[in-house]
């Protein structure tokens, strides 16, 4: 336990996808002008250096922004902008980092802090000692600081207590480690208690593609649980490599309760550049699924 640093996969192809998915589904709810509250399960520190610590250990941004950067310039550069909100997402990033460098990958709590308008609330969880106090930090240097709450506690646990927001306008990002197996558990019984209190909430869970069981029947057991309680669906995942025995990260997924219906079609325009900016070799592949829940 607390072996995790989110550090070390700081700007990484799981981020990408993960934070395009988000911007997109906050922009979609502010669309109206209800006050939205916000819940991130499992925040993570907030904001990385990709310059120094463990994120220039790892190298994953290698792989991730900074291939997708390359490839926007490039893009850019003959005349073509990309197209599913990839610009847009960049432009978060690039929000970040005044100077020209990207040097700093913000995470999901800053990403969704810059999101905030007046009315909205964001509840950011985070349970590992250090990153606790790194994330608590990084948050009262925001001028949205006083529309945040930040938890040292179990984000499984203490969703339900959130929920149903006071406006009925709520998103949730669910986004653990996996590192404890009892994850993948915790996952079900947090979405089961969520789903009770609030059904028409928007539910976003990021998942590890590994070769564990766990892993591989996530989706499914979502898929159930949606169904249990009438809810729409959607489901996408994002390989960029396909190395068996390698032990790097090569896939990873969303899940979304309730989706808005402009997901799809933004995803299905992003999933396919993102395949060609940051895939290697003939493994790296989408996929890209919904089901609409009939009332
Ligand atoms: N959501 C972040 C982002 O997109 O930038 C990354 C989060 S990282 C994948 C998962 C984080 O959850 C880690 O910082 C870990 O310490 C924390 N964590 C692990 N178990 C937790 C729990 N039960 N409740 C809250 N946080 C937890």
């Amino acid at each position: 336990m607390f072996s995790y640093r989110h550090a070390f996969h700081a700007g990484s192809h799981a981020d990408i996808l993960k934070h395009l998915t988000l911007i997109h589904l906050v922009e979609y709810l502010q669309e109206k002008p209800g006050a939205l509250t916000i819940v991130d399960t499992h925040a993570g520190a907030g904001i990385y250096s990709l310059e120094d610590g463990f994120a220039a250990v790892s190298n994953e941004a290698d792989g991730g922004i900074f291939r997708l950067l390359k490839f926007a310039e490039e893009c850019n550069a003959s005349g073509k902008n990309l197209a599913g909100g990839i610009q847009n997402y960049l432009d978060y990033i690039r929000a970040e980092n005044p100077q020209e460098q990207i040097a700093l990958y913000p995470g999901s709590p800053f990403i969704l802090a810059r999101l905030l308008r007046p009315q909205d609330r964001l509840k950011l969880f985070e349970l590992h000692p250090k990153e606790i106090d790194i994330l608590r930090h990084n948050i009262n240097q925001l001028k949205q600081a006083k529309q945040i709450d930040v938890y040292a506690a179990d984000g499984f646990t203490r969703l339900k207590g959130l929920l149903p927001p006071p406006s009925r306008r709520g998103l949730v990002l669910i986004d653990p480690s996996y590192e404890d197996k009892q994850d993948y558990r915790y996952l079900e019984t947090a979405m089961e208690e969520a789903l009770k209190r609030f059904a028409t909430g928007c539910y976003a869970i990021w998942y590890p593609i590994l070769t564990r069981r766990e892993s591989a029947s996530l989706p499914d057991h979502m898929k159930k649980i949606a169904a249990s309680h009438h809810c729409s669906w959607l489901h996408t995942e994002l390989r960029v490599e396909n190395t068996p025995g390698e032990r790097r990260l090569q896939a990873s997924g969303m899940f979304v309760f309730n989706p808005p219906w402009t997901l799809e079609k933004n995803l299905a325009e992003a999933l396919p550049t993102l395949v060609k900016a940051l895939g290697q070799g003939a493994g790296a592949e989408y996929l890209l699924k919904s089901f609409e829940a009939r009332p």
